[in-house]
């Protein structure tokens, strides 16, 4: 359970998220759409403490994310970040990459994170790939490493900024239909999208943040059927 309480957050003297709330249940998926510069991807970042928020709360099952009992690496660990970008290490195989950070992190042996790291391959249809480079790799294979670097630590949260938006369209579905198991597997996932077909179909929530504000959530259905804010209107009507 996430829960976001008049969450504030300034770059110097300019006002990025205002007074943001928002939960996000267990196994809930919640879409976050809006226009450039709302603050999307700044919320997001504030939920694992890449960015620290100025006021408000955000909170994890319960305990705030900044509490000490966690500890920065401790949070990312559970509640995981994929980005736009792949940002995969070129000069390290796929294995080698997946499971840098839990070697670093945990005090695994470097076997039994081999093991999780092949079988999060096999899940994804990888396993063939353990040896290659990323440069070997397809778009859609390189994001799809990227998504099981993020599950190496069995988050209980993760986060995707815009996972599909440097992909060639026709490599955009392979990474939705893994994010779409992901789903109905039971992860909780807060997704920042411009993929409104794919909003539509996967989010249980859709939440519109426009200047730092969200203006309205509500179920998919209703907030792409019959939105209520006119800011959200013109929204939809330039992005469908
Ligand atoms: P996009 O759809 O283009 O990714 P976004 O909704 O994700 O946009 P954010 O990246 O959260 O928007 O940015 C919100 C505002 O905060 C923008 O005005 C942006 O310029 C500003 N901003 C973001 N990161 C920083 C930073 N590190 N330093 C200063 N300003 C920032
Ligand atoms: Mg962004």
């Amino acid at each position: 359970m996430i829960e976001i309480d008049s969450v504030t957050k300034y770059f110097g003297d300019k006002l990025v998220l205002d007074r943001v709330s928002l939960r996000i249940a267990p196994h809930e998926v919640v879409c976050l759409i809006g226009a450039s510069g709302s603050g999307k991807s700044t919320l997001l970042r504030c939920v694992n403490r890449l960015v620290d928020h100025d006021y408000g709360t955000i909170r994890l099952d319960g305990v705030p994310v900044d509490d000490p009992a966690f500890g920065k690496t401790g949070l990312q660990k559970r509640v995981a970040i994929v980005f736009q970008s792949y940002n995969l290490f070129p000069h390290m195989n796929v294995l080698d990459n997946i499971t840098l950070a839990p070697r670093r992190v945990q005090g695994q042996s470097r076997a039994e994170v081999e093991d999780r790291g092949r079988e999060v391959l096999a899940r994804f249809g990888m396993a063939g790939f353990a040896a290659s480079y990323p440069e070997q790799l397809s778009g859609g294979q390189q994001q799809r490493i990227a998504i099981a670097r993020a599950l190496m630590t069995r988050p209980d949260v993760l986060l995707l900024d815009e996972i599909t938006a440097a992909l060639d369209p026709e490599l955009v579905g392979e990474v939705l239909a893994i994010i779409r198991g992901l789903k109905d597997e039971g992860m909780t996932m807060m997704i920042v999208t411009h993929e409104m077909g794919f909003a539509r179909d996967c989010a249980d929530r859709v939440a519109f943040l426009d200047g730092g504000v969200i203006l309205e959530q509500d179920t998919p259905d209703r907030l792409f059927g019959t939105p209520q804010e006119p800011r959200t209107k013109a929204f939809l009507q330039r992005i469908i």
